[in-house]
């Protein structure tokens, strides 16, 4: 059964006004969550750049290829809209279908892009868990801030690795950012679920939303 009618594909984000029925717009909050994305990136780079920390070309994604990814709603936001407003939410719906929930992310491709092994069709438009993963902190029982990175990185560039731990407390702090990230919008980031799952009710959401601002706008809609 489809999620929502397909004519919403393909439908242009500009001319979507604020939905009364909605205490901020979901165009507000997918903005707001760019805009969060922008700033996460920055703040990695510059842990990156500080320690040399970076991903192998080899690895080609293993962390991609994990079943048990978990995010929020929330993360997944962009890529909805970005999918809806390019009319391929069809393809991506069969994709859906042919996996169980828990399977391995949709977006991950094995095909090689350069000299990477396997990426991400998605890559610009990540979640949050895929930006921080291996450049990332999490905090102890004592609260002090841990490097959390991946085998991957660990074993390709020990310097860089023993740079990272050294400064470990100026790596982005996954419970901080996750913190700020519920703070956009808390009831799409309370609940952690599977990338897939994550993702398909991103994109109801996001198509009941165009769907009824579409509505709006053609006066069709009526309220008891
Ligand atoms: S974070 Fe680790 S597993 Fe993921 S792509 Fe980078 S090196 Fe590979
Ligand atoms: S969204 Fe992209 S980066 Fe994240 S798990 Fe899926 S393929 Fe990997």
């Amino acid at each position: 059964m489809p999620l929502f009618d397909s004519h919403v594909d393909g439908y242009c984000h500009k001319e979507v006004s604020k939905n009364p029925y909605m205490d901020v717009s979901m165009i507000e909050t997918i903005d707001r969550v760019t805009s969060f994305y922008a700033d996460l990136d920055k703040m990695i780079l510059q842990f990156q750049l500080k320690t040399g920390l970076r991903c192998p070309e080899k690895c080609g994604g293993i962390c991609c290829q994990k079943e048990d990814v978990y995010i929020s709603v929330i993360e997944m936001l962009p890529i909805a809209h970005a999918i809806l407003i390019e009319g391929e939410s069809a393809f991506w719906l069969e994709q859906l279908e042919s996996k169980s929930p828990a399977s391995r992310c949709i977006f991950y491709s094995q095909e090689p892009r350069g000299n990477i092994q396997g990426h991400c069709r998605q890559y610009t438009l990540r979640p949050m868990i895929c930006r921080m993963f291996g450049f990332a902190s999490v905090r102890n029982r004592l609260g002090e801030q841990k490097l959390s990175t991946c085998k991957c990185i660990k074993l390709s560039d020990k310097d860089a690795f023993l740079t990272a731990t050294a400064i470990q407390s100026e790596a982005p702090c996954f419970s901080n950012i996750s913190a700020s990230l519920y703070g956009l919008e808390p009831s799409l980031s309370a609940r952690l679920q599977p990338i897939n799952e994550a993702f398909k009710a991103a994109l109801s959401r996001v198509g009941l939303y165009l769907q009824l601002s579409h509505v709006e706008d053609l006066g069709g809609i009526s309220v008891a």
